[in-house]
């Protein structure tokens, strides 16, 4: 039962107002805050109202592997911060992509996607997408020559990620989904990065917006989760697969990403914020030879990312003087931030990417990609951020 004098107040609210009240599905108890509702089944009113329910002419709960009013609530706040229609909650992020290509693409169909993307999604659609007949073309995330020379007939999405992970790289969103819409091809956009809060790529003319809901989301490293946004046609064939197929988000999840919701804007404003001093500082340090952030004046991505996102947000990287073990040095020197390839934490994460998060690609791949092996990836957390650079310094006195 969603509040209907509120929800109806809601129309045109801000961000602000959205992540704090939005989908709140009360149920007659006078609770506040939302309940979590761990039900796998629900009560039918007779078996008339069963038979209607079952036929979908009726509304109502029927099992939660189809709707769930925890899991709903999620989905209509992350459908109002992102400015869509609707919103499907999933288990995780890559279910949440997942799911995207099996309800929209088919045998035939031929995919454009960011070859700067998560590393695990380039195995989603290398391995299981062309098993089942779908070809895809990776293309560098800025040429956007190169996505339009890999256009064909049958093209029937762009994917894309931004910025990317690890070097911050900006793509030019209004850019892609003309040239998607031109196509008659849908632009999908992981916005794992910037969250809602920073940018919301529907406003830019992207058909569909993918999450992961385990980072920033969540904001606190706890559950695994995601969500598909979009109109409410498109979400209604990614629902029906997930109906079918199962990777559906659990009620718990869905309550702990409702929690994270209400206090997203604020924190990603201050991820974005220490983030930016730190990547200023790192500029200064003799031991530096190169700062990834799209929030310093001479990123590649500053202008782009000026326009297009509301701050830069909590991940940075940079090249350390000489090779691989002056980068491990330098991470094994640091006792606050946590050695984990996990980011969108409270906690401050480190890692050497070109051994654990890109170790898969080629030593040639990752040439290509800029992803040197004196290369370390912060997630900026919601630490103080004088002890984040007093723990920075301290990898820097490892390396003499
Ligand atoms: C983590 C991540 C994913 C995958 O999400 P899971 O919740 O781990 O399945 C997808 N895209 C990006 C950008 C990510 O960082």
């Amino acid at each position: 039962m969603t509040d209907e004098k509120e929800s109806g107040a809601l129309q045109g609210a801000h961000l602000d107002t959205l992540a704090v009240r939005a989908g709140i599905a009360r149920t007659g108890e006078g609770e506040h805050s939302e309940p979590i509702f761990l039900t796998s089944s629900y009560v039918f009113d007779n078996a008339a109202d069963a038979a209607a329910r079952f036929a979908g002419t009726a509304g109502g709960n029927v099992y939660s592997r189809y709707t769930n009013p925890s899991v709903r609530s999620f989905e209509q706040r992350i459908a109002a911060l992102e400015g869509g229609e609707s919103a499907v909650g999933t288990a995780s992020g890559m279910a949440a992509i997942l799911s995207t290509c099996m309800a929209l693409l088919k045998r035939g169909d031929h995919v454009v996607c960011s070859r700067d993307v998560f590393g695990t999604t380039v195995n989603l659609f290398s391995r299981y997408m062309e098993k089942f007949g779908v070809e895809v073309s990776f293309v560098p995330l800025l040429q956007l020559d190169a996505w339009r020379d890999a256009l064909r007939a049958n093209t029937a999405m762009l994917f894309v990620e931004t910025p990317s992970n690890p070097l911050c790289e900006v793509a030019d969103l209004a850019a892609l989904s003309a040239l998607a819409r031109d196509n008659g091809a849908l632009l999908v956009v992981d916005n794992c990065f910037c969250t809602p809060a920073l940018q919301t790529p529907l406003a830019l003319g992207a058909d569909i917006v993918v999450h992961s809901a385990t980072k920033y989301l969540d904001g606190q490293g706890r559950c695994v989760g995601g969500a598909v946004v979009g109109s409410a046609a498109l979400m209604e064939e990614v629902m029906t697969f997930l109906r079918t197929c199962g990777p559906t988000m659990s009620a718990f999840n869905a309550w702990v990403f409702l929690k994270g919701l209400e206090t997203l804007r604020l924190r990603m404003e201050a991820h974005s914020r220490s983030a930016l001093e730190l990547a200023t500082w790192l500029q200064q340090q003799p031991a530096v030879e190169q700062v990834f952030y799209a929030g310093l004046p001479d990123h590649p991505g500053h202008e782009l990312a000026c326009r297009q996102q509301r701050a830069f947000g909590g991940v940075l990287s940079f090249k350390v003087q000489g090779g691989r073990q002056q980068a491990w040095d330098f991470i094994d020197a640091v006792r606050i931030m946590s050695l984990t390839a996990n980011l969108g934490d409270a906690k401050t994460t480190i890692v050497h990417p070109a051994s654990t998060t890109h170790g898969r690609l080629t030593a040639q791949q990752r040439e290509e990609a800029g992803i040197g092996d004196n290369l370390v990836r912060v997630a900026v957390g919601l630490e103080h951020v004088d002890d984040l650079r007093a723990d920075l310094q301290r990898g820097f006195a490892a390396l003499g």
